[in-house]
């Protein structure tokens, strides 16, 4: 090489202007009709941070993360980290822990906010102006379920909530129902309701917020090595955030809206053609492009279908002592499948190996047969 390089650390400094979004896809740029402001959003997952800044973009390989916002002088900038206004629109985020680049998370824009202070931590809501009194209306429900269910999840993991602030930005143009930046949680705002809704409707929210809290730990402390194990990530958070609405809030019987509403997309899925096992063959998945290949319902549901069985086969007390085995070990790291089966084995005695053999490697649903004497 020629290149002059001496050994040893080097800075590598790039400056480059990027282009907004119109499709939900790195920095989205949305003019709200109603009024005519402007807000703007990062949706990095799974390989978008390239969009919007240079890095090599890979979730094991974690950084930390400093961001200097310049904004119109009537907006607020909200990112992982809290976020310190100097004047004249000129913003910075408190320097992420070690997180990987897909986490990365800004929201800009002159948002609607509702904020409050749950154990010592800056915990807020925000939606775009014109939304302002339907966030009003429900500020107190959507305060009081994340505070409940942040606290069921200390009950159940030894590690503190990461992250130094908990905010929950429901953004317009949404793709997807949410994301779990650590710290800057998006959400699509269709999810701040507009007019009557049924319960069933208050419910499933109360579970999307549930879901992104478990990423917290199960994705942002602890990440996927690499995303042939992303069906282990949602099928964790599917899992444990109807667990924990079950456990926390008013719906206690939400595993019977799992049962009746979401684990038929699993059923439908698996006995297709095209169906596949929960757990892919690591060599099934070279690239970022074949990892949303067999992205669907047995990802999400018969896998949390799956997680859901392994619990109530190993009881609860051990199942939680091998997933805080599992965050204490690779916290603000990296972990994969045998890891997390490595990590449930160390605290039972049942064969959590030959389990994952029979229900994670195979696909299509069972068949019971009935013989009668
Ligand atoms: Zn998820």
């Amino acid at each position: 090489l020629r290149t002059g390089l001496a050994p040893g650390p080097h800075e590598l400094t790039v400056e480059a202007d990027m282009a907004y979004s119109r499709t939900g896809e790195g920095m989205h740029r949305f003019t709200d009709p109603a009024d005519g402001e402007t807000y703007l959003y990062t949706q990095l997952f799974l390989d978008d941070a390239r969009r919007v800044f240079a890095a090599f973009d890979q979730p094991d390989l974690k950084a930390h993360f400093d961001l200097t916002v310049t904004a119109p002088p009537h907006w607020t900038v909200l990112a992982n980290g809290t976020t310190t206004h100097h004047g004249d629109g000129r913003w910075t985020a408190a320097t992420t822990p070690l997180i990987s680049p897909y986490l990365v998370a800004v929201a800009a824009g002159p948002w609607h906010t509702v904020r409050t202070d749950h154990r010592g931590l800056p915990f807020g809501i925000h939606c775009r102006r014109s939304l302002a009194p339907h966030l009003d209306a429900d500020a107190t429900e959507l305060l009081s379920t994340t505070t409940a269910l942040f606290d069921r999840y200390h009950e159940k993991f030894d590690e503190p909530y990461p992250f130094d602030s908990y905010d929950q930005a429901f953004v317009p143009e949404f793709n997807a129902g949410a994301m779990e930046n650590p710290g800057l949680v998006t959400f699509r705002d269709s999810y701040v309701f507009r007019s009557a809704v049924t319960d069933a409707e208050r419910c499933s929210r109360a579970v999307t917020i549930a879901h992104e809290m478990a990423h917290m730990w199960f994705g942002d402390l602890v990440t996927l090595t690499w995303w042939d194990d992303i069906w282990l990530n949602e099928s964790f958070a599917e899992y444990m955030g109807y667990q924990t609405v079950a456990e926390a809030t008013r719906w206690t019987h939400v595993w019977t809206d799992f049962a009746a509403g979401r684990k038929d997309w699993g059923y439908d899925a698996d006995q297709r053609p095209t169906t596949h096992p929960v757990a892919p063959d690591p060599e099934a998945v070279p690239d970022t492009a074949s990892a949303l290949l067999n992205f669907d319902g047995i990802s999400y549901a018969k896998g949390a279908a799956a997680l859901r069985q392994l619990t109530a086969w190993l009881g609860e007390k051990d199942f939680l002592a091998g997933i805080n085995r599992h965050f204490t070990r690779h916290r603000f790291g990296n972990a994969t499948l045998a890891d997390f089966l490595d990590n449930l084995a160390s605290a039972t005695d049942r064969d959590v190996h030959t389990w994952a053999a029979a229900w994670l490697r195979t696909s299509g649903v069972d068949t019971l047969t009935a013989h009668a004497t």
